[in-house]
């Protein structure tokens, strides 16, 4: 009968291995020297800037967009009112035929504004002008534990936490107050359609409804 072998199991390896030591280690030139070093020399220098700073510059007009959060909350209760007004050419042409052209501009102008991820149950309002789904957990009624010490989020360390900045633009906004309400769950069958047509017909419901009321 064969004996078994007893096993190392210690972070060295078997026994007899050498411990390697690495090339970063050597003459004591880092790793990203070495790759700088390394690099092929071309006419193309990137600009004056660090790799950091480009990751942060993608985040500049979301940032923008918090820091006036009070002047696109008077921007959108006017715009809002125009939708409104228009609800009967909306109704009119159809809401289905429409949405594919207001579903563009949509798409198109609160994500270069928000970074809007087309969730379709907008609350920008309530949230600073901060979007929430650009959180990688989606957290839709505050941050998670991990935000960092500078106020960056645990998972991105380059962006800056949504939340903390949704909690700086709710104070500037009159109606910022509204952060403190608990938001529904995303209903994921809406990802993709328009929230402006939605909020617009829920909107023109809602005021008929008060109409046959009083009547
Ligand atoms: S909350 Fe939804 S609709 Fe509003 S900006 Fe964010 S992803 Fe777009």
């Amino acid at each position: 009968m064969s004996e078994l072998q007893p096993v190392s199991t210690t972070a060295a390896g078997p026994a007899g291995g050498e411990e390697k030591i690495p090339p970063s280690a050597t003459g004591g030139m880092t790793q990203a020297t070495m790759v700088k070093k390394t690099a092929p020399k071309t006419d193309y220098k990137p600009a004056d800037v660090s790799p950091q700073r480009r990751v942060q510059r993608r985040y500049s007009v979301r940032l923008w967009s918090i820091r006036h959060s009070r002047l696109l909350e008077w921007f959108y209760a006017r715009f809002a009112d125009i939708f409104l007004l228009l609800h009967p050419l909306w109704k009119g042409i159809g809401y289905g035929r429409v949405e594919t052209p207001v579903k563009f501009v949509e798409k198109h102008v609160k994500g270069l504004m928000f970074d809007c991820r087309m969730c379709g149950q907008c609350v920008l309002s309530s949230t600073g002008m901060s979007c929430p789904m650009n959180c990688p957990k989606q957290l839709r009624n505050g941050p998670c534990g991990g935000v960092r010490a500078n106020g960056n989020c645990e998972v991105e360390p380059d962006m800056p936490c949504v939340w903390v900045k949704a909690w700086e633009g709710s104070r500037n906004m009159v109606q910022g107050d509204a952060i403190l309400n608990v938001q529904k769950p995303v209903d994921q069958s809406l990802r993709e359609t328009s929230a402006w047509l939605r909020v617009t017909a829920q909107a023109a419901a809602a005021r008929e409804a008060a109409k046959k009321e009083a009547a």
